[in-house]
């Protein structure tokens, strides 16, 4: 599938925000953004024009995207999904992508980022209720049990990696036990839980046009 390989940093300058999408990095002084906190470009630091409504809608939407490293069209499916669930859009297209196997790897600390979560589930290292899962996309649900795979379990890489990321904290839907490597799925995910600074009403409008 075709994925975005230049360098990542700049979609996060590009959007303003913090796209995690470095590891561990993005949470030191040495993340780019803090450090040059304006657009890429010839012309980024003079940019300051008022967004329309379109482009608010749009940069919002370019954003949750960039963040679950999802392109457009499977982003589109994860909207429509949203729109035959019950409750509130925006909310659920955000619980969607918050369920995502990679995603859940990475909220667990099992991966420094979205996309060595990616890389580390399409390698099987991980099991979804006993059985391996290799499918980042694969959508998880309330009483699954996500762990990382016994063989998988001794490797320094991985250790290290759940070491590194210990003092990451965990969203109150996904219930943790660091030690054996595994976590339940205790619920769909509230918006409440999901740390993500967007309006994502704004994805809702763009669409709905
Ligand atoms: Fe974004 Fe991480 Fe790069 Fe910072 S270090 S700009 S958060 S990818």
């Amino acid at each position: 599938m075709a994925r975005y390989t230049g360098a990542v940093c700049r979609l996060c300058r590009r959007e303003g925000q913090k796209l995690f999408l470095k590891g561990e990095r993005c949470y030191t002084g040495k993340c780019a953004l803090s450090r040059r906190a304006y657009a890429p470009g010839q012309h980024g630091q003079a940019r300051n024009k008022k967004a329309s409504e379109y482009g608010k809608q749009l940069r919002t939407k370019q954003f949750a995207k960039r963040y679950y490293g999802v392109l457009e069209g499977q982003f589109y499916h994860y909207y429509e999904m949203a729109t035959k669930m019950q409750g509130v859009t925006g909310e659920n297209l955000l619980g969607l992508l918050e369920s995502r196997l990679d995603n859940v790897v990475y909220r667990l600390g099992f991966a420094s980022s979205r996309a060595q979560a990616r890389q580390m589930v399409t390698q099987g290292h991980f099991t979804v209720n006993g059985r391996k899962v290799n499918i980042p996309s694969y959508l998880v649900k309330a009483g699954n049990v996500v762990a990382v795979k016994e063989a998988s379990r001794s490797l320094g890489s991985v250790k290290a990696i759940v070491e590194a990321t210990a003092s990451r904290p965990t969203p109150k839907w996904l219930e943790l036990n660091r030690d054996a490597m595994e976590a339940k799925i205790v619920a769909f995910p509230a918006r409440e839980d999901i740390d993500l600074p967007i309006e994502e009403t704004l994805i809702v409008e763009l669409y709905s046009k």
